[in-house]
């Protein structure tokens, strides 16, 4: 068709933007340029004020209210001569997006003119309207406030765009009662659990001072990158994100030759840009890479402390999609825009640590820090054992339905690879003490003995959700298009409750007179008998999993509406009560919220599919029936022998496809049929066999009637 073929000359006719910078730039002199970092406010603030505020951010002290207005001034003044005009606090709601609202800094003063003015209170807090925003239920509607409240351990940064600059403040974003209506809220809340906890352990091992403990957080972005052309030709890309309509094409990705292949240049040329943007908020790009799929890459910065690392991830899904667009392409980070290929995922690497003592996922090289790490390694176990259903549901959304389960992301059952080697020492501790490591030369005696591990196994398991990867677990499951939020503050939580039960139980046999290797022996033991069914290092896609999993009691929540009642299982609430990371109202709430979101996004994708099934697919699949039709009674006409097999191929795909689609349209419009099970069960079905018809018409009907841009063209073609 005429839009399809202009989309494909548009691309052709593409001329690459002339370099943004100059590559003399050191990257080391842009990194963090746009920072308000502690560097600019040791330079700025006065001496008292600067000591507050790093005590806060560095050793999480109380938040002094009294230093709110020189803060403000310094950063007023910072911004300014940075070029803003404009603040925002920025806050993460629960859509899994970035919010922000901006204000000016200037108001009139009497003179005529204006004055710019940015208060204590303003940094401090902020009064979005939260009507428009997913809240769950927990804001009445009689009460539309919500605060922003500042976040000072997330440095604030000045964003840069074509005409201006904005001031951002990181925020949390809670109701006039301080329930959370964000993702950020729970995640400090469990940092702080955490590091309570832990400390309680590092006490039993003699670090009576463990400093400050945090959890780090390196989440690894996938995502795929079209000719915005391309984009703007498909409804559904434009308003779910996701194909709902594309044959497979000729080539895939089953000659495996994408894959760490070499960058293509309009893409590099886009990843340095985006880099360098990313560089100035000061947001540690590190590693890039093509993905499977084609048209796929990844992009994964160093890891941070799990608060601006989450952050981090939020502004820079942002800015790459911003600088994408500079670049004439659309960046997708849904989770499956295309079927048939690779989706994409976001790994998130998790440990945490002390400043004192350092990274506790760290196996030492003496047998007495061996022991340390082998009980920090036991929470973990117990932890994703204990509450596997709550890390699936951490990363439920429609979209990961796509992906995971399906032979290129890890399986709904959430479980734990060790690698062989931790794997054997668990083993042993089960049946009594560690006493050999499979390696050579590392045989030890006794738990005090237990045995020297190398920090990296070297082994690598693809298929394990959770995986130890020499100093740190590796979560896997979460989507691409989500908030790390939820996983980490779920695994801070979980962890935390297992070091709780960990600290309680050597607290009292220290207290009864035991032997403290005896005792962490006893308790590692206990750990590993109890939960030691979610350690699996084997082939996670393989379908004798399944079957082992289940006979192994581990849940295996297939879809969104199977992992999401587990946020409000008795539990769950208990749990994160307990540790004052929720209350049971804002359980209810995040439930509440991820089923309207799963419903909504469903219902969008039907809507689209009645759409573009009606009014492009069928209509271009009729003009093609009618010219075989003619084509056939003018052969006759001429007294020719008419071949009417094209024709009966391509009328019974027609056929299935207007079926269909009165089957998808009434279950869509239908006003008594509604709700989330409706539309996993209804909806998803009804959609899956229109798009089978509409597919194979495009295998069958003329090249130049096909209205949409077909998988090759986008996925090939830049
Ligand atoms: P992979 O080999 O898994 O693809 P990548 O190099 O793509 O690894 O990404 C690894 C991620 O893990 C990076 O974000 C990195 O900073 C992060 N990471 C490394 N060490 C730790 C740690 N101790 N805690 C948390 N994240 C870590
Ligand atoms: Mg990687």
């Amino acid at each position: 068709s005429a839009a399809r073929l202009q989309a494909i000359d548009a691309v052709i006719a593409y001329e690459a933007p002339t370099p943004t910078f100059a590559p003399a730039e050191a990257p080391g002199e842009i990194f963090g340029r746009n920072v308000f970092t502690k560097a600019v406010m040791q330079k700025r603030l006065p001496k008292g004020v600067f000591k507050s505020v790093v005590a806060t951010i560095e050793k999480q002290a109380p938040l002094d209210p009294a230093i709110a207005d020189a803060v403000a001034s310094a950063m007023k003044d910072w911004a300014l001569e940075m070029g803003a005009t404009h603040y925002a606090h920025v806050f993460y709601p629960l859509t899994h997006g970035t919010a922000e609202k901006h204000d000016s800094f200037f108001e009139p003063d009497d003179d005529g003119g204006s004055i710019a003015e940015f208060a204590g209170k303003t940094l401090v807090q902020g009064e979005p309207d939260a009507s428009s925003f997913p809240n769950g239920g927990l804001r009445s509607t009689f009460e539309a406030r919500g605060y922003t409240g500042w976040d000072v351990t997330s440095p604030a940064y000045v964003l840069e765009n074509r005409n201006g600059t904005t001031l951002c403040i990181p925020t949390v974003f809670v109701s006039m009662t301080g329930e959370a209506l964000d993702h950020k809220t729970p995640l400090l809340r469990s940092q702080q659990a955490l590091a309570t906890q832990a400390a309680r352990v590092l006490a039993l091992f003699g670090h009576g001072d463990a400093g400050t403990i945090v959890s780090y957080a390196g989440p690894e972005q996938e995502y795929f990158l079209i000719d915005r052309n391309f984009f703007l030709s498909r409804p559904d890309l434009l308003n779910a994100g996701r194909t709902l309509f594309g044959a497979k094409p000729p080539k895939g990705q089953e000659f495996d030759d994408h894959y760490f292949g070499a960058i293509p240049d309009r893409v590099l040329d886009f990843m340095l840009h985006a880099e360098r943007e990313l560089f100035k908020v000061g947001i540690p790009a590190k590693t890039r890479h093509n993905e499977v799929a084609p048209g796929q890459f990844e992009i994964a910065p160093m890891f941070e402390r799990s608060n601006l690392a989450a952050d981090h991830q939020q502004l820079l899904m942002v800015t790459m999609k911003r600088v994408a667009r500079e670049h004439g392409m659309e960046l997708l980070f849904h989770e499956k825009p295309f079927e048939g290929v690779n989706g994409s995922g976001k790994h998130v690497n998790f440990s945490f640590g002390s400043s004192t003592v350092g990274n506790l996922l760290l196996p030492g090289d003496t047998p007495h820090e061996n022991a340390q790490f082998l009980v920090f390694c036991a929470a973990v176990i117990r932890a994703v054992h204990r509450y596997g259903g709550l890390l699936r549901a951490s990363v439920a959304s429609a979209s990961n339905d796509h992906r995971l389960g399906a032979n290129e992301a890890p399986p709904a059952i959430i479980s734990v690879f060790l690698g062989e080697q931790l794997a054997d020492v668990f083993d042993q501790i089960a049946k009594g003490g560690a006493t050999s490591s499979k390696e050579k030369g590392t045989m030890t005696i006794g738990v005090d003995t237990l045995p020297v591990l190398p920090t990296d196994p070297g082994d690598r398991n693809r298929t394990s959700p959770f995986a130890f990867t020499g100093n740190r677990f590796e979560f896997r499951a979460p989507g691409s298009m989500q908030s790390i939020a939820a996983p980490v503050y779920t695994i801070n939580t979980i962890v935390t409750e297992a070091l709780d039960f960990i600290a309680t139980a050597l607290e009292e046999r220290v207290a009864g007179g035991e032997d403290f290797n005896h005792a962490v022996q006893k308790v590692l033991e206990q750990i590993i008998t109890d939960h030691g069914a979610a350690v699996f290092n084997g082939d996670g896609y393989s379908p004798q999993w399944q079957v082992e999993a289940e006979a192994r009691g581990l849940k295996n929540l297939r879809t969104t509406l199977d992992a999401l009642p587990e946020l409000i299982s008795a539990e769950a609430i208990e749990l994160f009560s307990r540790y004052g990371v929720f209350t049971e109202r804002e359980m209810h709430s995040r439930y509440e919220v991820a089923v309207e979101q799963y419903e909504l996004s469903i219902a969008v994708e039907a809507k689209l599919t009645v759409e573009i099934a009606g009014t492009s697919v069928l209509p271009a699949a009729i003009r093609y029936q009618t010219q075989l039709a003619q084509n056939v009674a003018a052969l006759k006409a001429a007294g020719v022998e008419a071949d009417t097999s094209l024709l009966e191929a391509v009328s019974a795909p027609v056929k299935a496809l207007r079926e269909a689609l009165a089957v998808l349209k009434a279950a869509t419009f239908d006003d008594e049929a509604h709700g989330a099970l409706h539309a996993r069960d209804v909806l998803l079905p009804a959609m899956h066999e229109v798009r089978v018809a509409a597919d194979e018409l495009e295998t069958l009907v003329a090249d130049d009637l096909w209205p949409l841009a077909t998988y090759q063209e986008m996925l090939y073609i830049r």
